[in-house]
Order: structure tokens, then C-alpha cells, then sequence
């Protein structure tokens, strides 16, 4: 079955993948429904999001306003913001939601421009480029750099967006283990003549394509390993940041960070703003060369609207208040915040008994339900207690291997964390996914 819709899957996907998608279809849950159907289950139309009074993180869906654990706001930009959101409803009356204009043709504005060197300078690298969303970003980009004759070596658990921009390339697409350096540095071996690094080499380019932090899994990229292969076999590195860019390292400067990583050792960074930014759209950094060829060729900078405005001016302000550029120091608590949630969150659900997925630091903690039957159950039971969870399935995971992945956020206080805590347990007791013993405190 396919991993995240990605990975081995779509690089082959055929028979198999269909008949796993009609088998999932007609999967029920406990009550006989098919679990694609099961219409109390989800938290599906939501009216207002809000870090309001004790400044914790809601949704108000049309029933209930809800403990939100399932969204990727991991710093609590994603609402009103006392540094950000009157500076977004100025850039809305100067310049409206949209540009209706593309990049080169009258949509760039001094926000664009400014938001390109502040992402450059805050991830270290010497040039950016930003696009509309976090998807196109990958889908295009991919494409733009490499094409026939040349590999893409990718991660076996990359993200679909990540897929499609391999596949629509025409670059040659092999996959290596997930987060598995030993295994990428045989997938290289392989792929030079004669299995000799710097010798005869058939292709144009290679690039290796990793995340920093894997959305399904919540678990770190072993980059150093990675870069000391990549750099062995002299191949390019691409980094997608979209999990870890804000939301980890001391500064809030992803993974290179936390992990001692030189962001010069990384030849592309991507990331998005809809994480830790609270915004839309998506960013590669690289060198001045690498941009301006982007800025030439790539048909997403010259051929779709520019990034809107106010969505441009959420994450500079986000920036500015992560770098302290706001005169507070609200981004360092932040960054402090997120991570001491991470790690007490991770650590109540493993003494709970839960199978949790994923690395400490990391705010995504995928909770193991591996029956699909159990995903509606434990999403409805959530609900029913005002606690909103993303289930995560097929074609997203492989079929037996089904999750709720909660997402922490800078804005959960003790008090919700303890609530959301308290609803899983009991929800994890009734569905059946406590899979491992409880040692009980000897008194
Ligand atoms: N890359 C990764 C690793 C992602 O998880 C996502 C989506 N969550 C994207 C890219 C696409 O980003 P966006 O949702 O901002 O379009």
C-alpha cells in the first residue's frame, strides 16, 4: 500500500492502488458505516479559530467550540495577534487581498521584496523567493531545478507535493528508506558508474529531497548524517521546512538549528508560511544564482498572481516578532513555549500507554490507532468532549497503519493540555489503542 499517498506508492502506483482505494472505501467502523461517511465524526465546517480570554487555541465548529489539536498554528499566529494583525488590516486597505497581477507584470510590491530578504536572512541563506502556497512551491520548483537526465533521490515518506514536482521533473526518481542515511548512501552507490564517488557520473545533476520534520511521522530529519552522504558523492540537498521552519531551534530556525546544521551546507531550503507564520504561501532559499534562475524560468513566478498582500504581511510581522524585531521579547517566550508543550505533551501520552510516533522537540505527535475502524470512533469521541483531532489515513499513511496526529501549539496553556490529555485517555480506553502496558507508581 502507498505511504502518504507518496514514497513507493506513486512512483509505481497501479492495480494495487486502486484496489486498496475501493477496499478503504468500503471499510466500516464499529457501528456497520463505511468510515469515509461517517458524518458526526469529523469537525468539518469551522466558524472562527481564536486565541482568545486565557489566550488558548479554539475552533467553533458548527456544534461546539473545541480544544484545537489538530491545526499546524504552532505558534499561535494563526489569530488575532497584537503585533500582526493590525499591521495585515493596514497592507489590506494599501494594497487589497490580491495583486491580480503576476510577479513580473506588475504584482510585485515593496512587501514581496521585503519578505524575500527577510526569509533569506532568517534562514541563513544568501536569497528567496516566494510563491502563493506551500504546494506549488514543491510541485514547481522541483521541476524548475532539475529535469531529464538528471536523479532525484527522494525520501520514501516525502510529502505529495514533494512527489508531484519529482514526477512532473522527467528527472529520474529513485526512493530511499525513510530517514535512513546508510540506505541513501547505497541509492547513491548504485546510482554512480561503478559505484565510485567522483568518477564517472551519468547524470546531469542529482539532488537528494528530505524534510525537516516529517508531518505524518513528527520525527526530526537525521540531517547531519544526510549531509555527510551528500556531501561524500558531491549532490545537491533539498530541504523542505515546512514542519520545523518557526516552529524549532533556539531561534526558530528549523532543523539546521536544532541540529547544528551550517544552513550553508543545505543548498535549497523550502519551506511554507502556513505553520508557524500563520499565513499562505511558500519560500526556497538559496544562493543569488539559484534565485535569479528560478525568478527566469520558473512558470509559478511568472505566470501566477503574486502572493496577496496581507498574507505577505502576516509573516513579516511573524518574523519580525520570532526575531524580536517587534520590541518584545513574545517570540523567544514562544519558541520557549512550544517546546516545553512538545515535550510534556509527548511524554504524558507515552506514560499513558499510548504508541506515540515522532522526536521530542517535535510539536507533531502522531498517536498510533492502526485500525481504520478506530478512526471515526476516536475522532467522534473526541468531539463529543470539545476536543478537535486530525485523523490521518490512506491513501496519507499505508492502510494498517491509521493515526490521529495531534499538533501543539505555542498557544495551548497547561490547562488545555491537561484537559486535551485527560479527553484522550478516556477516548484512548474506550476505542482500544493504549497498546502498551502502564507501570503504575509503587506507593
Ligand atoms: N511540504 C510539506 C512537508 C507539507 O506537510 C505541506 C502541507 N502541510 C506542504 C509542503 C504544502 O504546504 P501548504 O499546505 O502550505 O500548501
Amino acid at each position: 500500500a502507498g505511504r502518504r499517498g507518496s514514497g513507493y506508492a506513486p512512483i509505481c502506483l497501479g492495480l494495487e492502488d486502486f484496489y486498496t482505494r475501493r477496499l478503504y472505501l468500503r471499510i466500516q467502523d464499529c457501528f456497520g458505516r463505511p468510515i469515509a461517511s461517517a458524518p458526526d465524526a469529523w469537525f468539518d465546517v469551522v466558524e472562527r479559530y481564536s486565541n482568545d480570554s486565557n489566550k488558548t487555541l479554539h475552533c467553533t465548529t458548527k456544534t461546539s467550540k473545541c480544544l484545537n489539536l489538530g491545526s499546524y498554528n504552532y505558534l499561535g499566529f494563526a489569530a488575532a495577534d497584537e503585533y500582526c494583525t493590525p499591521r495585515v488590516i493596514e497592507s489590506l486597505k494599501k494594497y487589497s487581498a490580491s495583486t491580480c497581477s503576476v510577479r513580473v507584470d506588475g504584482g510585485n510590491t515593496k512587501l514581496h521584496i521585503e519578505l524575500e530578504e527577510l526569509v533569506a536572512r532568517f534562514v541563513g541563506k544568501p536569497a528567496a523567493i516566494v510563491f502563493g502556497m506551500g504546494y506549488v512551491t514543491n510541485s514547481a520548483i522541483i521541476p524548475a531545478l532539475v529535469g531529464k537526465g538528471s536523479l532525484i533521490i527522494s525520501d520514501s515518506l516525502n510529502h505529495n507535493s514533494i512527489v508531484n514536482g519529482a514526477r512532473g521533473s522527467g528527472a529520474t526518481v529513485r526512493v530511499f528508506q525513510h530517514n535512513n542515511p546508510a540506505h541513501l548512501e547505497e541509492v547513491l552507490r548504485e546510482q554512480i558508474a561503478g559505484g565510485q564517488p567522483r568518477t564517472h557520473r551519468p547524470w546531469k545533476k542529482i539532488i537528494v529531497i528530505v524534510e525537516g520534520i516529517y508531518s505524518m511521522e513528527g520525527e526530526l530529519c537525521k540531517l547531519p548524517e544526510i549531509i555527510a552522504v551528500c556531501k561524500k558523492y558531491k549532490v545537491y540537498t533539498y530541504l523542505d521546512e515546512a514542519h520545523s521552519i518557526g516552529a524549532v531551534g533556539k531561534t526558530g530556525r528549523g532543523v539546521c538549528e536544532l541540529l547544528g546544521v551550517d544552513p550553508t551546507d543545505v543548498d535549497i531550503m523550502m519551506g511554507t508560511f502556513t505553520k508557524s507564520f500563520g499565513s499562505c504561501g511558500g519560500y526556497i532559499a538559496a544562493s543569488k544564482e539559484i534565485i535569479d534562475h528560478l525568478k527566469h524560468i520558473c512558470p509559478a513566478h511568472i505566470y501566477a498572481t503574486s502572493m496577496s498582500p496581507p498574507a505577505v504581511q502576516q509573516v513579516i510581522s511573524a518574523i519580525k516578532v520570532i526575531l524580536g524585531e517587534d520590541g518584545s521579547n513574545r517570540g523567544a517566550k514562544k519558541l520557549a513555549q512550544i517546546r516545553e508543550n512538545s515535550n510534556f505533551f509527548r511524554s504524558e501520552l507515552q506514560k499513558m500507554g499510548f504508541e506515540v510516533l515522532g522526536d521530542n522537540d517535535s510539536p507533531v505527535m502522531p498517536i498510533m490507532l492502526y485500525n481504520p475502524a478506530k478512526i471515526p470512533a476516536f475522532s467522534r469521541e473526541c468531539l463529543r468532549q470539545h476536543v478537535a483531532v486530525v485523523t490521518v489515513a490512506f491513501p496519507a499513511t499505508p492502510l494498517l497503519l491509521a493515526r490521529a496526529r495531534i499538533c501543539i501549539s505555542a498557544s495551548h496553556s497547561r490547562e488545555d493540555l491537561i484537559k486535551g490529555l485527560e479527553v484522550i485517555s478516556k477516548v484512548g480506553d474506550l476505542v482500544g489503542i493504549k497498546y502498551f502496558p502502564v507501570e503504575h507508581e509503587k506507593t
